[in-house]
């Protein structure tokens, strides 16, 4: 590291903040701390263990990194992620710190290289993997070098109970016990107290602080619509508001993830497929080419994303139900790390909830498990027909109190839903389950709620019945989205032996009675969702594209794209990891005309100044 930053572990706490302030300027290009970044900084740097917790993008990374910088000695970083090391290295290494790699890509001789600069002294930062890590030979070598702090990153992978376990990270209690000098901070997105028990008794931090930062990602707006031809809609969505953006799209089968994919080509959208029946080499390239490219669209099964580092990824897709808040919440999560407008879109409906209902039921799981994931999955589905912000929502389910109870960026918000007075409906629509005998879907019932005679319905005799018909001021749509309330509320149920056949629940009787009050959310008649936008609470508009509501030049932002390409391509790094978008923005915007004005944009730290400044400041005097 070429910059003078190695501070006393008894170097006073503002000397440590200013320290800490310089570096993060210099090396990184940014000009301040995010909120808990700073506290978490001068703790680690003072020699403290601790547990951060922290939502995807929040900024974590820093966390440990400038502590490495502003101690003695090399900071070693525990990942199960070999993409995401690889990425955050050449990101510290374009920024001019000194970071390697440990992990099984390496030769052996490359291995030694890196285990020489260690021991030399002349390493920063070393990303290891944990079984890397555990072997004889590693924690000897360990035992012989100056290190700055241990950070274990993803630290939720020691939790049996959390959907991420890795048995080699059982063995990273041995850090604490060998090294119980060296300060241990460990990281993770995923908040739940039972996972946060584990990793604070696993890896030694019964005495050690957390830092909870909040979970709220306010640059994701949050949208979730009904599902009639989801590919469709998903095309649209993509057209009309992020046409040509970087984006996720997750799917439940492998099937339904190949067939979207090929309708977004065929629809002119550069489309990648991502599943665990592609080879390992296929979906390696198609992961680079996600990172790498710009505005590429990857459609996967929930395999993909762990460990997926890129900040850029505008928008986050649901075409299937996930199988709760928590997964919900880790996938869309992956949308805007780089805190610019993002969208987090789910097109939801009826049959999902079936669908996933069906799964609990028909997996090996134990009862326990099976009433959880009920919970889990209901929770979920309480949140798809919330009335109320999604946010608060999301927020009061990871026990977090908003701090306002309309976020201002998100559907509900954006343009309320109204409510009526159900009762009437949900009597018709809850009688017409129970008169056929509680053994048919919803399709065959709202059949008979509208009068339509089908095949089925004469076979089964139900044009007799007195609900015959009684539903005509209700169009199917209006229907559909009725019984999803319904199910969501708990009046009726999805019975998973018989296909989807809707069965009355306990409470469905206080609503027959007339005793209990429903009220339903109003789905105009012709309806479709449309987009908004409005004025988000930040003051900006909700998003197109990535560059909408920017002031820079469309002509300059596509000339210094293609320059990062470039570049990108040359050094065989991620575009983002050359300039982030953010940077490519604050360029265009302020169009620099010395190396000081370029510095000043946050993202341009010292290291990219040497490297690129004179071309950047060529580019931006070329385009006039
Ligand atoms: P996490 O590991 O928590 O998911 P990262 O450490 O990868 O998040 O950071 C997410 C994004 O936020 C990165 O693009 C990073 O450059 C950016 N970032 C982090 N801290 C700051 C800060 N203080 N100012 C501006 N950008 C930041
Ligand atoms: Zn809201």
């Amino acid at each position: 590291m070429s910059v003078p930053i190695a501070a006393p572990a008894q170097h006073r706490q503002s000397g440590i903040a200013s320290n800490a302030l310089s570096v993060l300027n210099s090396v990184f290009g940014l000009p301040a701390f995010r909120r808990a970044q700073e506290e978490i900084v001068r703790h680690v740097t003072n020699g403290g263990n601790c547990l951060v917790l922290m939502p995807t993008g929040g900024g974590k990374s820093l966390c440990y990194q400038l502590p490495s910088l502003l101690r003695q000695g090399c900071g070693i970083v525990v990942s199960p992620l070999i993409a995401l090391m690889r990425d955050q290295v050449a990101g510290l290494i374009e920024a001019g710190v000194k970071a390697a790699v440990l992990n099984s890509t390496l030769s052996f001789n490359e291995a030694a290289a890196v285990e020489a600069r260690l021991l030399a002294g002349d390493l920063d930062l070393l990303y290891v993997a944990p079984e890397r890590l555990l072997t004889p030979r590693c924690l000897a070598m360990l035992d012989r070098a100056q290190i700055a702090l241990f950070a274990i990153d993803e630290a939720h992978c020691v939790s049996q109970w959390g959907h991420d376990f890795r048995p080699e990270y059982i063995g990273l209690s041995v850090i604490a016990e060998r090294f119980p000098n060296v300060p241990r901070i460990a990281l993770t997105a995923t908040a739940d107290e039972l996972t946060r028990r584990e990793i604070i008794d696993r890896l030694h931090l019964a005495a050690a602080p957390s830092f909870v930062a909040s979970f709220d990602r306010p640059n994701i707006k949050y949208e979730i619509v009904d599902k009639q031809n989801a590919q469709a809609q998903l095309k649209n969505f993509i057209a009309e508001r992020h046409a040509g953006d970087a984006g996720i799209v997750y799917c439940l089968s492998r099937a339904k993830v190949e067939d979207t994919a090929a309708a977004l080509n065929k629809a002119g959208v550069p489309a990648l497929a991502y599943h665990a029946g592609l080879d390992a080499n296929m979906r390696a390239r198609h992961q680079d080419h996600f990172i790498n490219e710009d505005g590429v669209v990857i459609v996967a099964t929930i395999a993909f994303g762990m460990g997926i580092d890129k900040p850029d990824v505008r928008f986050v897709a649901h075409l299937d139900l996930p199988k709760s808040i928590e997964a919900y919440y880790q996938e869309t999560g992956r949308a805007g790390r780089d805190g610019k407008p993002s969208t987090a879109w789910m097109a939801y409906g009826l049959s999902d909830i079936v669908q996933q209902r069906r799964m609990i039921e028909e997996s090996s799981g134990s009862e326990t498990f099976k009433r959880v994931s009920i919970g889990k999955l209901e929770a979920l589905v309480g949140l798809a027909e919330t009335a109320n912000c999604r946010r608060s929502r999301l927020l009061g389910y990871f026990g977090e109190t908003p701090a306002a109870a309309k976020c201002g960026n998100c559907d509900n918000c954006l343009s309320p839903p109204q409510l009526r007075d159900g009762k009437v409906i949900a009597q018709k629509l809850l009688s017409c389950a129970y008169r056929t005998g509680q053994r048919f879907g919803a399709m065959h019932l709202i059949d008979v709620l509208v009068g339509r005679m089908t095949e089925r319905v004469r076979q089964f005799g139900h044009h007799k019945l007195s609900v015959f018909g009684i539903g005509s001021e209700l169009n199917e749509k209006q229907w559909r989205a009725a019984f999803r309330q319904l199910v969501a509320i708990g009046h009726l149920q999805a019975d998973s032996d018989a296909f989807g056949a809707l069965k009355l629940t306990e409470t469905a009787r206080g609503v027959l009675k007339g005793e209990t009050e429903v009220m339903l959310r109003e789905v105009a008649a012709g309806s479709r969702h449309r987009p908004n936008r409005t004025k988000s609470r930040r003051g900006d508009i909700a998003p197109r594209s990535a560059d909408a509501g920017e002031a820079g030049s469309p002509a300059l932002i596509g000339i210094l794209r293609t320059w990062r390409s470039e570049v990108a391509r040359k050094r065989g790094v991620p575009a983002y990891v050359v300039l982030h978008d953010s940077t490519i923005d604050g360029i265009a915007t302020l169009r620099p005309k010395t190396l000081g004005q370029l510095r000043e944009i946050p993202g341009i730290g010292d290291k990219k100044l040497e490297h690129y400044g004179d071309e950047l400041l060529a580019l931006v005097t070329a385009a006039g």
